[in-house]
C-alpha cells in the first residue's frame, strides 16, 4: 500500500481555476473523502490523480513514485499509474461477461491466463459476486453492477483506489448498506482510498478524514467529528449537518470566552472567535444542541414557537425571539406557545461572516 501526496495542486481550464492550490497527504490505508457542492472541484482533483486530465501546476506522488512533477508535458499516462478507479456510472462493457470485464485490465497488463483466472476469482469473491461470473451486466441489478465495477478496479491490486460518487445510482436503503460494506472491504484490503461525494451524511459515515471543498479550495481537512463539531468556517458549519446563524456584535472578547450582543438586544457568552467589519460576528449553533430549560440564566432566551415539524426521531421547531428566527430539535413534543431555551456556550462557534459571504 502507499500514501498519496498532493502538493500545491492547481488545475485551470482557461480562466476557470477548478482546483486551487490543494495540499493533502492521504496516509497509507486511509479512507479520505473529498466533499463539497457540485462544481467545487472534487472530480477534477480525482481525475488528475488518475491521469485523466491535465493538472496545471503542483505535484502528485503515490508512495515514492512521482506521477506529476509540475510539468504538464511530463505526466505519467493513466494506464501506467496502477490506480483503481470506479465511477458513478459503472462503465462495465455491456457485451462482455462479468469475468471478461475483469479479465480486460489484467490482459492489458500482460498477466498470464492461470494467474488471471486466479485473480478474477479472488476479486469476485471479495465483492461476493463469484456466482455471477458468466452473466452479462444487463442481467445484474444496479447494486451488483456496482460491485463488479469495484472488483474490476481491485483485480490488479492497485495501491490506490479512487471512487467518484460510486453509490449515487443506488436507492437510499441499498446505498446505506453498500457504504458499510464498502468501508469494511476497504479496511480489510487496507487500500488507500479517495472517495468523492456531495453527500455529507455519507462522508461522515465512511471516512477516516474529510476534505471539505468549495469553489476549488479546501476549506477544512479533518476527521468527521472535527468537521462536524469544530467547523473551520461558516461554509463548513452550514454544509455539514445544519446550523443556525445569529447575527451579532462583539461586546467583549477574552482568552476563553466572548460576549456577543444579538439582534433581539440580549447577550450570549460564546467561545472567542474572529470578528468581521465593525466587530460584527455570526454565532453558529446546531438545532439539536439547543436545550430546553426551566429557569432563566446566562444564554437563555424566551422564544415563541412558530412552526412544528415531526421528523420521526425528533421534532423540529421554528422559533423566534424578536427579529431572531432559528430552529431547535428535540425528541419531545411541545404543546406550549412559548418556551425557554438555553444556547450552550461550548456548542457555539463564532465566525466573522455568514456562509456564502466567505
Ligand atoms: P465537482 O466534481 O465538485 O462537481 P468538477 O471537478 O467537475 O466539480 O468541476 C469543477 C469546476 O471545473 C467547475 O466549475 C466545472 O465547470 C469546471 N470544469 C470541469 N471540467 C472542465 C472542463 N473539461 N472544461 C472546462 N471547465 C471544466
Amino acid at each position: 500500500m502507499a500514501d498519496l501526496v498532493l502538493q500545491n495542486l492547481t488545475i485551470k481550464y482557461g480562466a476557470v481555476t477548478a482546483v486551487d492550490n490543494l495540499n493533502i497527504h492521504v496516509a497509507s490505508g486511509e479512507f479520505l473523502t473529498l466533499l463539497g457542492p457540485s462544481g467545487c472541484g472534487k472530480s477534477t482533483s480525482l481525475f488528475a490523480v488518475a491521469g485523466l486530465n491535465h493538472a496545471t501546476s503542483g505535484t502528485i506522488s503515490v508512495g515514492d513514485r512521482v506521477l506529476f512533477d509540475g510539468n504538464p508535458n511530463n505526466t505519467v499516462p493513466p494506464e501506467k499509474r496502477n490506480i483503481g478507479l470506479v465511477f458513478q456510472s459503472y462503465a462495465l462493457w455491456p457485451h462482455k461477461t462479468v469475468a471478461e470485464n475483469l479479465a480486460f485490465p489484467l490482459t492489458l497488463r500482460k498477466i498470464g491466463r492461470a494467474e488471471r483466472d486466479e485473480r478474477i476469482k479472488e476479486a469476485l469473491g471479495l465483492v461476493e459476486m463469484l456466482p455471477y461470473a458468466d452473466r452479462y451486466p444487463f442481467e445484474l441489478s444496479g447494486g451488483q453492477q456496482q460491485r463488479v465495477a469495484l472488483a474490476r478496479a481491485l483485480v490488479y491490486r492497485p495501491p490506490l483506489l479512487l471512487l467518484d460518487e460510486p453509490l449515487s445510482n443506488l436507492d437510499a436503503k441499498l446505498r446505506e448498506r453498500a457504504r458499510v460494506w464498502l468501508r469494511e472491504l476497504q479496511e480489510r484490503l487496507n487500500v488507500t482510498t479517495i472517495y468523492v461525494t456531495h453527500d455529507q451524511a455519507e462522508a461522515l459515515a465512511v471516512s477516516d478524514r474529510i476534505a471539505v471543498m468549495s469553489m476549488g479550495r479546501m476549506r477544512q481537512l479533518g476527521t468527521p467529528r472535527e468537521i462536524y463539531e469544530r467547523p473551520a468556517d461558516s461554509f463548513v458549519a452550514d454544509f455539514i449537518g445544519s446550523s443556525n446563524f445569529f447575527d451579532g456584535t462583539m461586546v467583549e472578547s477574552g482568552t476563553d470566552s466572548a460576549r456577543i450582543r444579538l439582534a433581539d438586544g440580549g447577550e450570549i457568552v460564546t467561545p472567542p472567535g474572529p470578528t468581521g467589519k465593525d466587530g460584527s460576528v455570526v454565532v453558529a449553533i446546531r438545532p439539536e444542541k439547543i436545550e430546553l430549560t426551566g429557569s432563566t440564566g446566562p444564554n437563555t432566551m424566551r422564544v415563541s414557537i412558530e412552526q412544528r415539524t415531526y421528523l420521526g426521531s425528533v421534532w423540529q421547531y421554528a422559533v423566534r425571539s424578536g427579529p431572531i428566527e432559528f430552529r431547535i430539535q428535540t425528541p419531545s413534543e411541545l404543546k406550549e406557545d412559548s418556551i425557554l431555551v438555553r444556547i450552550p456556550q461550548e456548542h457555539c462557534a463564532v465566525f466573522p461572516d455568514k456562509p456564502g459571504a466567505n
